[in-house]
């Protein structure tokens, strides 16, 4: 994304007479082609653009009358001649007035170099200003890894400023349809939770067939060994084993089907459960979910059904973070089902608020995949 910055620089009493200067043949080249532009037109030659005005100024340069431009940096110069261009073409496609003459008495003056730039120790380089640099206060630092596209001085009631238009290499964020994107979080009282608001129950009937196994799990253990009672009831521990696990992958089935026919984007968080099933209050919780075996259904339908599955780092703060203004309210103990927010005091329901929270972050992932930098330069105001 482009961004511009804007410093205030303190330039020495040469630099200062250098930036004058600068200012003073910009504005008198801007004012001359565009009388030059003005006379062309009139005799009907409408060909002229940027380019004439560019061999223009070379001639120019090369004229006793006119030697002084040579003291300016030359891309800075041309970019006095792309100005008026643009102020042309605004005004030929109707989006602005017809340029008008620019006058030595305006308050603010300025001039644009668009190459050679850097900004180190304090100083920013630009062409003929190289030397030394110029001293520049960054009250702020520019985003690493940017790559500095312009900049632009200017004068503003006798004071020095420099405007930096930088590209932060970052993808311009898209807007996404979110209607059909989901975020998913488990639950410990219920199983499945989305970003819609939409709560899949723990089914109750795990918790009774629970019961049922340890029931018969003790009457096994009292059998004697090697015996044919034994036996039958080893056979019918087995047997109610497959059918809570039955049970387990039919809920999620139909939770998964139910998913991946709803929605397009589907964002959940890979979790950590193998640490989670340390804490022995969660365990039973994590079992019943078989988070990751719904993982794993969700993963194969989308991709039979052209979905995509967004998989978010454990790590993702999903519950500190409030789902309506971004606040963070820090951890909180797993007893705390609902809170208030304490900077837009939304009423936030735990499992719902981490489901929007994983949606919102799974499409900011995919909004940074999908796009591509627009890499054009715009001129920057003062
Ligand atoms: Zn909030």
């Amino acid at each position: 994304m482009l961004k511009a910055y804007k410093y205030r620089i303190y330039p020495t009493k040469e630099q200062i007479t250098l930036i004058e200067k600068h200012f003073g043949s910009t504005r008198f080249l801007y004012n001359y082609f565009l009388e030059y532009r003005q006379k062309e037109y009139a005799h009907g030659n409408k060909k002229v653009g940027y380019m004439v005005t560019q061999a223009e100024l070379t001639k120019l340069k090369k004229l006793k009358e006119y030697e002084w431009l040579n003291e300016c940096g030359s891309q800075s110069l041309q970019m006095a001649l792309r100005d008026l261009d643009a102020a042309y073409s605004r005004f030929f496609k109707k989006q602005g007035e017809y340029p008008k003459f620019k006058s030595k008495k305006h308050t603010s003056q300025s001039f644009t170099a668009p190459q050679n730039i850097k900004v180190a120790n304090n100083r920013v380089y630009l062409p003929k200003f190289t030397k030394d640099g110029i001293k520049v206060k960054l009250h702020r630092e520019l985003p690493q890894n940017s790559v500095l596209k312009q900049t632009t001085i200017s004068r503003q009631n006798n004071q020095y400023f420099v405007s930096i238009l930088i590209d932060d290499n970052n993808a311009i964020p898209k807007p996404t349809k979110a209607k059909n994107a989901v975020g998913l979080d488990m639950g410990l009282t219920d199983l499945i939770i989305t970003s819609d608001g939409v709560k899949y129950p723990n089914n109750k009937y795990f918790v009774k067939s629970r019961q049922k196994l340890k029931k018969i799990q003790r009457r096994l253990s009292k059998k004697q060994k090697g015996s044919n009672n034994r036996n039958k009831a080893k056979l019918k521990v087995q047997k109610l084993h497959t059918k809570i696990s039955n049970q387990k992958k039919d809920t999620l089935h139909k939770i998964s089907n139910e998913i991946t026919n709803q929605y397009d984007i589907i964002c959940l968080e890979t979790l950590n459960v193998k640490g989670m099933q340390k804490n022995r209050r969660l365990s039973k919780s994590i079992a019943d979910v078989a988070w990751n075996e719904f993982m794993r259904q969700l993963e194969y339908k989308s991709e039979w059904k052209g979905k995509t599955v967004l998989k978010i780092d454990q790590w993702f703060p999903s519950s500190q973070i409030c789902s309506n203004c971004g606040a963070s309210s820090g951890e909180k103990e797993l007893n705390i089902r609902k809170w208030e927010c304490p900077q837009c005091h939304m009423k936030l329901d735990r499992d719902i608020n981490a489901s929007i929270n994983i949606r919102n972050y799974g499409l900011g992932q995919i909004d940074q995949r999908n796009t591509i930098v627009k890499n054009t330069v715009g001129t920057i105001g003062n």
